[in-house]
């Protein structure tokens, strides 16, 4: 029997046969990224308990094969599926989604999330205790995971809160001496072998005196803080960031995480969201430093979309919008799976064009009534800069007064938003992420390379609003702007014109935000497209010693021992 069929006939005893997959057609939605990045993998595996993981990674060690953990397989850098066709040991992908249960503890102020529960199914779960999940992101509303989220220190919208963050987790790793062994640092007794930890886990079987709460932390409970500091000639959060790499937190893959521990939070009682909108960056930047530095309470979120980016989503992201809108965001993944099916079957057809699936989807939306509420689009022909702030509880009030005050001795305005408008504004710019690409997509024979950046501003930037010298800006054919003002974490996203050397323009533009004394990526993480900072690569090398788990990452050697 060859090397290849032992693997797989050994894995199917683990899962079934269903659950290892091996034919092209199906692993697509495996090996291929949101937005960046692909290779093969010589299956996927799709374990249905944490005890599976653990036996399916006991394989993989013993036959030498690289393992790379998947969640949800949303991350925009390529960080969970293989890149490129030069690795030296053959690839099995762990795509860990089944395992969706969430454990509550202490009385839901704590939540043990496993690898493939999701942001939205941890909302649902808390509600009834009051409480709500530790980060919302764009992606929750797509299907993101807990764990993917913690892995990447995914950083989303919550200006409180920050990046996701944990010390409190259990994981595998496979050591030195390339022996497979499992830390367990989730706080909870649950016995001395892997097996009876895991089963212990999985099935509850655990009380509320095997619970600990040592001295560490479930969260970024300093964020606060740090967000305030409007002074500070560093940025507040960005991937590279060494307080906030710590076993499962950052590690993007290089061990193998069975679930985490995290801080839940109240529910607010009251929510308002505000639509803000002005012709200047200016004005932004002073409701930023007055709220972060003056308000008595923080806002929930602030989410930036530059008019350019607002029309962009409009038309190119409307499908994704109205199919979230009315189908919710179970669907998502469903709907992506089918597109990349339509996408395989129409290359077998010569007739069909390339990339058929966004070409059907976007001739489809153009038949769809405009989905935006008529005030915001108002305000798009006013305004170039659009920012949706949601405040709670006292914050609320704080807030009116303040934008009352502001807007009669400063140009531009704000709208309090009805629950509809402001449903649909955090839908707009979280949908706004996925713009650039079908633009690239459907643009691809007239335009040049697509490039994304994630960008994490010092706090004290006033020139947050990009101003490119014309001898990069003349080489660009387009620019959508869009991010978490608070934070000073913007998401820049370019297409080159036609011709144009992409990666010669890129080291220019990286230069200009090294200049400007800023980090990335700030929260997508290095994946396949960023080089790891040393902060981050001497993390991995310390989690993975023989390069065992998603070689390559932050395009560090691919090859076994890191050589
Ligand atoms: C429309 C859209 C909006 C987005 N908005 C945001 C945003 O606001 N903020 C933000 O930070 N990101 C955002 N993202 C990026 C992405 O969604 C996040 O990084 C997300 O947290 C990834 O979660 P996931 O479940 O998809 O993980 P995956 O993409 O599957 O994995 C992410 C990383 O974690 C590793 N991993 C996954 N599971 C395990 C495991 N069990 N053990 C070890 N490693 C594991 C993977 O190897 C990979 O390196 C957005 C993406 C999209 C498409």
């Amino acid at each position: 029997m060859s090397f290849k069929s032992k693997l797989i006939n050994d894995l199917k005893v683990i899962t079934g046969d269903r659950y290892i997959i091996t034919a092209k057609w199906n692993k697509q939605q495996y090996s291929k990224g949101w937005r960046y990045g692909e290779g093969d993998a010589l299956a996927v595996a799709k374990p249905g308990t944490l005890l599976e993981i653990w036996k399916i990674l006991q394989i993989c060690v013993q036959a030498d094969v690289i393992i790379i953990m998947q969640a949800a397989n949303t991350g925009l850098t390529g960080g969970s599926t293989p890149d490129g066709d030069d690795y030296d040991r053959p690839i099995v992908i762990i795509s860990t989604m089944r395992i969706d249960v969430i454990q509550i503890i202490d009385q839901g102020k704590q939540i043990i999330g496993f690898s493939g529960s999701t942001l939205f199914g941890l909302e649902n779960k808390l509600a009834p205790y009051g409480r709500e999940p530790h980060s919302v992101i764009g992606s929750s509303c797509i299907g993101a995971s807990i764990v993917g989220g913690v892995c990447n220190n995914s950083g989303g919208a919550l200006v409180k809160r920050g990046p996701a963050y944990t010390e409190l987790s259990i994981y595998a790793q496979i050591n030195l001496k390339g022996e497979l062994e499992i830390v367990n640092d989730l706080g909870i007794e649950l016995g001395d072998t892997p097996e009876n930890i895991l089963t212990n886990l999985q099935n509850k079987s655990y009380t509320k005196d095997q619970i600990k709460f040592p001295n560490k932390l479930a969260s970024d409970n300093e964020y606060h803080k740090r967000v305030r500091d409007v002074d500070a000639s560093t940025p507040a959060r960005f991937n590279a960031d060494g307080r906030r790499l710590n076993g499962a937190s950052g590690c993007a893959g290089k061990i193998a995480v069975f679930a985490v521990r995290l801080d839940t939070y109240p529910i607010p009682k009251r929510q308002q969201v505000f639509y803000v909108g002005t012709n200047s960056s200016y004005v932004l930047g002073k409701i930023r430093k007055d709220i972060l530095s003056k308000f008595q309470h923080l806002p929930t979120s602030g989410e930036y979309l530059h008019r350019d980016c607002y029309d962009a989503a409009k038309k190119y992201s409307k499908d994704t919008f109205v199919a979230i809108d009315k189908m919710g965001p179970s669907f998502i993944p469903k709907l992506f799976d089918i597109k990349r099916k339509v996408d395989l079957v129409s290359e077998k057809f010569r007739f069909l064009p390339d990339n058929f699936s966004d070409k059907l989807m976007q001739f489809l939306s153009n038949f769809w009534p405009n989905h935006l509420p008529k005030r915001m689009e108002q305000y798009r022909n006013q305004y170039e800069h659009h920012w949706v702030i949601e405040m709670s509880d006292k914050g609320v009030d704080e807030a009116k007064i303040y934008f009352e005050k502001f807007f009669k001795e400063n140009e531009g305005n704000y709208f309090e938003c009805t629950e509809n408008e402001a449903k649909k504004a955090i839908l707009h710019r979280f949908v706004a992420a996925s713009a650039v690409g079908r633009y690239h997509v459907l643009n691809k024979k007239k335009s040049g390379a697509m490039m994304s950046m994630d960008i994490a501003f010092p706090r004290n930037e006033k020139d947050w609003f990009e101003k490119l010298p014309s001898e990069i800006d003349d080489l660009l054919e387009m620019k959508l702007y869009y991010g978490h003002l608070f934070c000073h974490v913007l998401h820049q996203n370019y297409i080159v014109k036609k011709g144009v050397d992409a990666d010669a323009l890129k080291e220019k533009l990286l230069k200009t935000y090294d200049a400007r004394g800023a980090e990335y990526p700030a929260e997508h993480n290095v994946g396949h497209e960023y080089f790891a900072k040393p902060t981050l690569s001497k993390f991995y090398k310390k989690l993975d010693p023989t390069n065992g788990f998603n070689p390559g990452i932050g395009r560090t050697s691919k090859l076994k021992y890191w050589k």
